[in-house]
């Protein structure tokens, strides 16, 4: 009998043992989350949420058959494709598209000059030893002539970043930097520096650290850092392959501005010590490979500045010398990568300086450059033209291989399909890129945005009365 009490013991305590593992091994978490979003919508039928299937691709990990939901500006859920079409049969109101193409986060061009885009490409003919003597030659200055005569002629501090952020939105980038706080534009692509639509505090750039205006900013940006009024200082810095470009750094050391807040563009005279330095500090770098080859026949050595522990984002600098848009920069980037870095970098890294390293650097790693439940909805989905490696695909599509462009919730661009599943096409302007269909919504509402209600034909309009109709937009656009 005592035996058999026994016997019963045992088995209990391997049953409890067994149980408590396999309840342990089991997440229930996911299902918990499925259960609470159809729960939590079932009264309205999933009204008001936006569902997306596809291959989501993000920095840190891919799911090949993923699904989304956004809620307003959020995402809310991520998982697998199939649980999402459960979702959907219990949530009939739900908006869905289901497709089978790369679903990115929205890309982040974290250096530019927006402003300066619609000019063609600067061509010099010799290579430089430094940004001022590029900078001080007449043909340059006279290159720059037309900017400032449209300068003059009313609205055009509104329609270059317009334009500027038009060619963004062709081109998945979600989010920008360097438009002038005056003429930043608080709709359509985010702003980084002033319009964002996720944080008030600013960032500030400066063009030139030391020279002349900027010197005598000097006490004001400190004062702006030490009270957190200004929260990142973006400088072009060591631009340029001599000693002289180098030093730079350490007249910014001696003025106090070599801090935390600080980001530093270009980079390009920097070595190890400064990299060691930068590192030390946890100050970032942002790389634009094309511009520095065009200007200078050299690039800054950001194999040595990763060693050294530095975080490095990559952006176009404006497309006079540099690409014309983010993705266009990273192809270049993969391309320097091979001839002249051995490989450095993986394809991952290299996608990770448009989307995770920018949004950490500037600030934003809490809300955009990753497909995460708690981020905003920045997302943007393009055609498979290389199935095996979406890291590089979303640098060599065309344009019209973009099908569908998503900030902050909002569809903005895209096949005329895909758009109509998610949103209202009434609003949508009809044009084609490179031959494909697709529709357009840049119009802003005058009451939230009252600089930006131009549309696609009315912003074109004003560029052809101004005698910029042929090639603005650098890729052919019919509407
Ligand atoms: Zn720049």
């Amino acid at each position: 009998m005592k035996e058999k009490k026994l016997q019963i013991i045992v088995v209990a305590c391997f049953v409890l043992v067994i149980s408590g593992i396999v309840f342990l091994k089991t997440d229930f978490s996911n299902d918990e989350h499925y259960s609470d979003i159809i729960n939590d919508n079932l009264y309205n039928s999933g009204e008001g949420l936006i569902a997306i299937t596809g291959f989501i691709c993000d920095y840190d990990e891919v799911l090949p058959n993923g699904g989304i939901i956004v809620r307003g500006s959020d995402i809310i859920w991520e998982g697998e494709g199939k649980d999402l079409l459960d979702i959907k049969d219990k949530l009939s109101s739900m908006k869905l598209l289901q497709t089978d193409d790369f679903i990115y986060p929205g890309l982040i061009d974290s250096h530019n000059h927006p402003d300066y885009n619609f000019l063609p490409k600067w061509k010099p003919q010799q290579l430089f030893n430094n940004r001022y003597e590029w900078a001080s030659k007449t043909s340059y200055k006279k290159f720059m002539d037309p900017k400032r005569d449209l300068q003059k002629k009313r609205g055009f501090n509104v329609f270059f970043p317009k334009l500027a952020e038009v060619k963004d939105l062709l081109n998945g980038t979600t989010m920008t930097q360097g438009a002038r706080r005056l003429s930043a534009l608080s709709g359509l692509v985010r702003n980084c520096d002033s319009y964002n639509g996720v944080k008030d505090d600013f960032i500030s750039t400066s063009i030139k650290p030391l020279g002349g205006r900027e010197l005598k900013r000097v006490d004001e940006i400190i004062e702006n850092l030490d009270s957190g009024k200004v929260r990142k200082h973006i400088v072009h810095l060591a631009e340029g392959k001599d000693e002289e470009s180098r030093q730079e750094f350490y007249e910014m050391q001696k003025l106090g501005l070599i801090r935390k807040e600080l980001v530093i563009i270009h980079g390009t005279a920097l070595k190890d010590k400064e990299f060691k330095k930068m590192s030390e500090i946890k100050i970032p770098l942002i790389w634009s490979p094309r511009s520095n080859m065009v200007l200078y026949g050299e690039t800054t050595r950001v194999d040595k500045a990763i060693n050294d522990g530095v975080k490095v984002a990559l952006a176009p600098d404006w497309s006079l010398t540099g690409s014309e848009n983010i993705r266009e920069e990273l192809d270049y980037a993969i391309k320097v990568n091979k001839e002249q870095l051995n490989s450095f970098f993986t394809d991952i890294q290299l996608f990770g300086m448009i989307t995770k390293v920018p949004a950490d650097i500037l600030g934003f790693g809490d809300y955009l450059g990753l497909i995460e439940p708690g981020m905003k909805a920045d997302i943007i989905i393009t055609d498979k033209k290389l199935p095996d490696n979406p890291y590089k695909n979303i640098g060599m599509i065309k344009e019209k291989e973009i099908n569908l462009v998503m900030i902050n919730g909002r569809v903005y661009y895209g096949e005329p399909d895909y758009v109509s599943s998610l949103a209202d096409p009434v609003k949508f302007e009809k044009i084609k890129v490179e031959g494909q269909n697709k529709l357009i919504d840049i119009a802003e509402d005058e009451k939230i945005y009252p600089y930006a209600t131009q549309t696609f034909k009315q912003l074109m309009q004003e560029f052809k009365d101004a005698g910029y109709s042929k090639d603005i937009l650098r890729i052919k656009v019919e509407f």
